[in-house]
């Protein structure tokens, strides 16, 4: 079967703090390097296209305001169809303000932002912001996880699994020593960064996943990977 993978990058205007575009791009160039093909998607506010087959569906961190903004768009327009998405095994990466729009609210000064509860997580608002470089440790990887951070949501992910221990920097809340959450195919992190550039790893975790699902072979050539891993450990 012919490998390629289908990527939807959601709200790539209005969410896209930090980089956070530079890991399409990442994902893009890492098939392509492996002689795998891809497509991406761009879909904004207002837009809905049901006529693609998503493999992999992205979304950005944004600003509190920029979160405001969508979120009608979000569950009247795109919440069926990304809960339909996660239950049907798809890879799903959220960063930062998408990563909280999963969970159930995220409660602000200005009120309650509901969320689409795909995850059994939620977020309160709390000061001072957490922002720092983030060192993880993941049980999975041989590598840390890197990035970096700057939210004033505090995440709390209920029984699910983080993404990693913190082993610098803040996490989900800067209490339990958690990062991220990982649910069925989804990651959900506070890492900026951009997060995948700097995490091969992270990035091939993905991809391996994607392809498993639509080809039954998520088998990936490693690749050199000297920069980034130079990136990753300084
Ligand atoms: N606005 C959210 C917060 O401050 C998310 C920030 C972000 O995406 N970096 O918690």
């Amino acid at each position: 079967m012919n490998r390629e993978l289908h990527i939807c990058h959601l709200y790539y205007d209005i969410l896209n703090l930090y980089g956070d575009n530079g890991n399409i791009r990442t994902m893009e160039k890492r098939l392509a390097w492996r002689g795998i093909g891809s497509k991406v998607t761009r879909l904004s506010f207002g837009e809905v296209n049901r006529d693609d087959d998503y493999d992999i569906i992205f979304i950005g961190g944004g600003q509190d305001f920029e979160q405001t903004l969508l979120l009608e768009d979000l569950s009247r327009r795109k919440g069926a169809d990304i809960r339909a998405a996660i239950a049907d095994g798809k890879t799903f990466l959220c960063i930062c303000g998408g990563y909280q729009l999963l969970g159930h609210y995220y409660d602000t000064d200005q009120g309650r932002m509901e969320g689409l509860s795909l995850v059994d997580l939620y977020t309160e608002q709390g000061s001072p912001r957490l922002i720092s470089n983030v060192v993880l440790e993941s049980p999975e990887l041989s590598t840390p996880i890197v990035g970096f951070e700057n939210h004033g949501g505090r995440t709390y992910i209920n029984h699910n699994q983080p993404l990693g221990k913190v082993l610098f920097g803040y996490g989900n809340n800067g209490q339990d020593g958690h990062e991220g959450v990982r649910y069925k195919n989804v990651v959900g992190t506070y890492l900026h960064g951009p997060l995948l550039p700097k995490n091969p790893q992270v990035c091939d975790l993905l991809l391996g996943q994607a392809l498993e699902r639509k080809c039954g072979d998520g088998a990936l050539t490693p690749l050199p990977d000297v920069e980034e891993r130079e990136a990753n450990e300084y």
